[in-house]
């Protein structure tokens, strides 16, 4: 099923989901590599990671840093179309959030941003509207950051710009 947004700026929003994702991974780890919950609404998206800690200020603005960067180097958002199987074998749980794709979708439709190094930015079984590239999703501005001990969870809200 297609889910699409029904405007450009959720669907920026939403790519900036992934652009924050990796950057969330870069500066915060392993640790840092599911997410537990997505949150778009217009320009504006919540990202929520499993976490342990409550990350330092110095953290928070590096990964706002890393996705900047990553908006500015203009990579291309890639949408693959693969049978389950191939997808897992070929990026197995690194594609995959905490809530699991129902096993009867077998075709997944991946997201797939490289870096200019070659390197897995973010990769995700995503089946929302993208942009064509991270440079169309706009300079990205995190909100404040909120660790939820309790469920062990990091929320980071973030804003995009008003034109990208
Ligand atoms: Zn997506």
């Amino acid at each position: 099923m297609d889910v699409a947004y029904p405007d450009e700026m959720s669907a920026r929003a939403h790519t900036a989901l992934h652009v924050v994702k990796g950057a969330a991974v870069r500066v915060l780890g392993e640790g840092a590599r599911w997410t537990a919950g997505t949150f778009v609404e217009g320009g504006h998206g919540r990202l929520t990671l499993k976490f342990e800690r409550k990350p330092t200020p110095d953290e928070i603005s590096r990964i706002e840093e890393e996705a900047n960067r990553c908006v500015e180097r203009d990579l291309r958002i890639e949408v693959l179309e693969l049978e389950r199987g191939e997808a897992e074998s070929t990026f197995g749980d690194l594609m995959y959030d905490l809530f699991p794709v129902p096993a009867d979708v077998m075709i997944l439709r991946v997201v797939l941003i490289r870096d200019v190094d070659g390197s897995i930015w973010n990769v995700n079984a995503c089946n929302k509207s993208h942009v064509e590239s991270t440079g169309r999703v706009g300079r990205i501005t995190l909100g404040d950051a909120r660790f939820r001990p309790s469920r062990s969870t990091l929320e980071i809200p973030f804003d995009v710009s008003t034109t990208p």
